[in-house]
């Protein structure tokens, strides 16, 4: 981790916990225990719980050491005929911060690179921040494809981003095999997938190549967080499963913060 980025956790609820109620209590207790903590923490509920959870919480803020909100995606329009999806002018009104082109979302509903480019653009516009979500798929690390697909993905998600400097961009690098299986990437392959997006990001704005936080997603927990921390292009973490603990989500924010020294 380099002391001039602050650390970012972000926790990506999917579709959890089972009630209003219960994703109140998680907000709430995230809040406590990462609040002070020098780091910048974000939870992404699901879209129906955004403006209860901001409420719950006393509204998001990006400031270090409280909690900030995210959504885990946006339409790109501010509004018109797109039954089902949720504005960025709407979102950006309880959250600070969107996952865009999470692996699930490229899967499932078929969100191209086109899409996510179009998407982190607006989000910018719009005054959330993109965490854009990229990464390999096992049958495509095992063809060496690794570096070709985070290329591809990458360029493509700032395609339309009129620069990298100021628009607040995160990028989690999140290898497909390791999400949600327990599978974690090593240090290593994180360090390695970090350093090639920030080369590619400095090819056209070294200077913005130096802000933008990469963070490691996929199987993230408190157990391995400080192998990832270690390495010097990570900035913290993208976190599924172990973001649905209030304690174990502050412990990976905590092992960030130390991992900055
Ligand atoms: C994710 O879905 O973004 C993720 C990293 O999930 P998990 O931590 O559960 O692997």
């Amino acid at each position: 981790m380099n002391p001039s980025r602050p650390p970012l956790v972000a926790g990506n609820w999917k579709m959890h916990p089972a009630s209003v109620e219960l994703a109140v209590s998680l907000a709430v207790n995230v809040r406590d225990a990462v609040a002070g903590l020098a780091a910048r923490s974000v939870v992404c509920p699901p879209t129906i719980w955004l403006s209860t959870v901001a409420a719950a919480i006393g509204g998001g803020s990006t400031e270090p050491g409280r909690l900030a909100i995210g959504a885990q995606t946006v339409h790109a329009e501010e509004a018109g005929p797109y039954t089902g999806e949720t504005s960025p002018l709407m979102v950006a009104e309880v959250a600070q911060y969107v996952i865009l082109g999470h692996s699930e979302r490229r899967q499932n509903d078929n969100e191209t690179d086109a899409a996510v480019a179009t998407k982190v653009a607006s989000a910018v516009v719009h005054r959330l921040v993109p965490i854009a979500a990229i990464g390999e798929r096992a049958d495509e690390r095992r063809a060496g494809l690794t570096a070709t697909v985070i290329e591809r993905q990458l360029r493509a998600a700032i395609s339309r981003l009129p620069r990298i400097a100021g628009s607040g961009l995160v990028v989690a690098y999140e290898p497909v095999w390791a999400i949600g299986t327990g599978d974690a990437a090593s240090g290593e392959d994180a360090q390695a997938a970090a350093a090639q997006i920030r080369s590619i990001l400095a090819e056209s704005d070294p200077g913005g190549a130096a802000e933008v936080a990469i963070l490691y997603g996929g199987s993230c927990t408190p157990d391995n967080a400080a192998e990832f921390f270690a390495e010097p292009d990570v900035d913290g973490a993208l976190v599924g499963g172990a973001s649905l603990d209030a304690a174990s989500f502050a412990q990976i924010v905590q092992l960030a913060v130390e991992a900055r020294g």
